[in-house]
C-alpha cells in the first residue's frame, strides 16, 4: 500500500564528460536543512508523489527543535513552548503528528532585585500583586483587553515601544508589557521590533502554550518517520556548499562538502538567509542580497538544568523586572526524565541584537538569577548545560520586513524559502511551520501544472 505513494527520482543521461555517460538522478525537490521547517515540508511534498531529498548537515535531524539526552535527562535547546491555538500546531496535526503535553499555569513571580511580586498573569495575580497600585490594575486590564481585541494587521508600521506608549500611560503596566513581549517573542529590542508581530505572538501566548512530553524531539521523530514512510530520502551529515542555478533547463546543481553533485528541479531552502546568500555566491540576485544581508538574528543565552528537587517547589516561573532574565520549570507539565521526581528547568537571557557576550559573565548572571528564585539549587544538581549565544529566530522582525520579504520571494524561479525568518507575519516555530507548508504547496502547484 505504501509503495503507491512513493515516487522515485527521474534518471537522466548526461553527456557532460567526453567519452563517459554519467547517470544523473534528478530530484523533484531537494530540501536544504532537516529542522522543523525541512521536515514539515518533506511531509507535504512526499505526500504529493514528488521525489524528495532532505540534506541535513548535522549528525541527526531536528535543528533547533532537537532535544538532547544528557545524563538521562531531556533538554530542549533552551525553553521551548508550543502555542496551543497557533497555526503550527494545526499544521502539525494536519500531517498526523500527535502532540502530548500540558499547559503551564498562568502564574509566577516578578523579581525586582531582592523583592518578589506576584505576577499579574491571572485574575488573582491582577488583584493581589503589590507591583501594581489600583490605577495600574485598571490600566493593566484595559491593556489586556486591547491586546485581545486588537487586529494586529493595523500595527504593521509601529514598533512595540511606540505601541505600548500609545495604549497605556502607566509605567508599571508598560514595564510588564515589555516583559511579556520578550517572553513571547524572545526579542530584546522593543524600540525596533514590529508591534504587529509582538501583539500577534502575545495573543497566542495568552491562549496558552504547551510544554511537550519527551521534548520537541517527540515532534521531530514523528515528522522524520512519517516523511521517510512517505518516500522522502533523508540524509544527515551532508553539508551543502554551493547552489548553482542552471539557465538552460530551470534546474539546479547542488554541490556538497564531500564534492558530490546533486541535480534537482526545485530547491526548498530552510537555512538562514545569510547562509543561503553564501551558497548562492555570485548567483544571488542583487535585490535578494540587499534584503537578506539586513536581517539580524534574535539571540539568547540558555542555562538548562536538571535537579533532584526544587528548594522552593512553589516557584515555577519568574521574570526579572530589571534584566532580561527568564526562569521556568518545564518538568512539572511535561515528562522530561525517566524519574518523574526529577526537575528540568530553564534559565534564559534575552540578548539584544549584536550584543557581545562574555560567556563566563552571562553564566554567572543566569546562575545568580536561579539562586534568587531557588536558593541552594546547586545542592540538588544532576546535570546542566549552558549555551552562551544561540540563535532563537533567524530574523528580528522589523515593521518594514513584510514588504522586504514579499519582494524577495520569487527572485530565483524554482528556489523556495522557508524557516523561522521566512514568514512575513510570524516568527519562531509558527513561522518555520507555516512557511514550510506554504513553500511545499507552491512547489506542488507548480509541478502539478
Ligand atoms: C533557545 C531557544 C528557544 C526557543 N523557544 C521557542 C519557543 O518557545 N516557541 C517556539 O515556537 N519556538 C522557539 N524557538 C524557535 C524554534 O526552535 C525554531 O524557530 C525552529 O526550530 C526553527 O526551525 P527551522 O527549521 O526554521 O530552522 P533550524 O532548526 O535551524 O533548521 C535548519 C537546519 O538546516 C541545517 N543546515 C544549515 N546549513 C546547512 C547546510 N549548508 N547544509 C545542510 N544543512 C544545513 C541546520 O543544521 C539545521 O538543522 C526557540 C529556539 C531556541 C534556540
Amino acid at each position: 500500500m505504501l509503495s503507491q505513494s512513493i515516487s522515485y527520482p527521474r534518471y537522466e543521461y548526461e553527456n557532460k564528460f567526453r567519452g563517459y555517460i554519467k547517470l544523473t538522478k534528478q530530484w523533484d525537490v531537494v530540501i536544504i536543512g532537516g529542522g522543523l521547517a525541512g521536515l514539515v515540508s518533506a511531509n507535504f511534498l512526499a505526500k504529493s508523489n514528488l521525489s524528495v531529498l532532505v540534506l541535513e548537515k548535522g549528525k541527526t535531524v531536528g535543528g533547533r527543535a532537537k532535544t538532547d539526552r544528557i545524563s538521562d535527562q531531556l533538554f530542549n535547546i533552551g525553553p521551548h513552548a508550543l502555542y496551543k491555538k497557533g497555526k503550527a500546531k494545526l499544521i502539525l496535526e494536519q500531517v498526523g503528528i500527535k502532540i502530548h503535553g500540558k499547559s503551564p499555569k498562568l502564574d509566577g513571580i516578578l523579581v525586582d532585585k531582592e523583592t518578589h511580586y506576584r505576577a499579574p498573569f491571572n485574575l488573582v495575580g491582577v488583584f493581589t500583586t503589590r507591583y501594581f497600585n489600583m490605577k495600574d490594575r485598571f490600566h493593566w486590564l484595559k491593556a489586556l483587553l486591547t491586546i485581545l481585541k486588537m487586529k494586529s494587521d493595523s500595527l504593521s508600521q509601529l514598533t512595540f515601544s511606540q505601541w505600548v506608549e500609545q495604549i497605556t500611560p502607566s509605567k508599571a503596566v508598560q514595564s510588564v508589557l515589555l516583559l511579556l513581549a520578550r517572553l513571547s517573542t524572545y526579542c530584546n529590542a522593543p524600540d525596533q521590533v514590529s508591534a504587529k508581530i509582538v501583539v500577534s505572538q502575545l495573543k497566542s501566548v495568552m491562549s496558552g502554550v504547551l510544554y511537550l512530553d519527551g521534548g520537541w524531539q517527540s515532534m521531530i521523530d514523528q515528522l522524520h518517520n512519517k516523511a521517510v514512510l512517505l518516500g522522502s530520502e533523508i540524509r544527515s551529515h551532508q553539508t551543502v556548499k554551493q547552489i548553482i542555478p542552471s539557465k538552460q533547463d530551470n534546474a539546479f546543481e547542488i554541490i556538497l562538502a564531500n564534492g558530490e553533485s546533486i541535480s534537482t528541479k526545485n530547491i526548498l531552502s530552510t537555512i538562514s538567509p545569510l547562509e543561503l546568500l553564501g551558497l548562492l555566491g555570485e548567483h544571488a540576485p542583487t535585490a535578494m542580497k540587499g534584503i537578506f544581508s539586513k536581517f539580524t538574528p534574535v539571540k539568547g543565552a540558555t542555562f538548562d538544568v536538571a535537579l533532584t528537587q526544587l528548594p522552593d517547589p512553589t516557584k515555577l516561573f519568574a521574570l526579572d523586572l530589571n534584566d532580561p532574565l527568564y526562569y521556568s520549570v518545564h518538568s512539572t507539565y511535561a515528562r522530561l526524565s525517566n524519574d518523574p521526581k526529577n526537575i528540568i528547568l530553564h534559565v534564559f537571557k534575552y540578548l539584544q541584537p549584536d550584543e557581545q557576550v562574555d560567556a563566563k559573565v552571562v553564566k554567572l548572571e543566569l546562575e545568580q538569577f536561579l539562586e534568587k528564585v531557588q536558593p541552594g539549587w546547586k545542592r540538588y544538581e544532576i546535570t546542566s548545560r549552558f549555551i552562551p549565544h544561540i540563535t532563537v529566530n533567524e530574523r528580528l522582525p522589523l515593521p518594514e520586513d513584510e514588504t522586504r520579504l514579499n519582494s524577495s520571494k520569487s527572485a530565483i524561479p524554482g528556489l523556495y524559502l522557508a524557516g523561522d525568518w521566512a514568514s512575513p507575519d510570524s516568527i519562531l516555530s509558527e513561522a518555520a511551520v507555516t512557511s514550510a507548508k506554504q513553500a511545499a504547496l507552491e512547489i506542488i502547484q507548480k509541478e502539478k501544472s
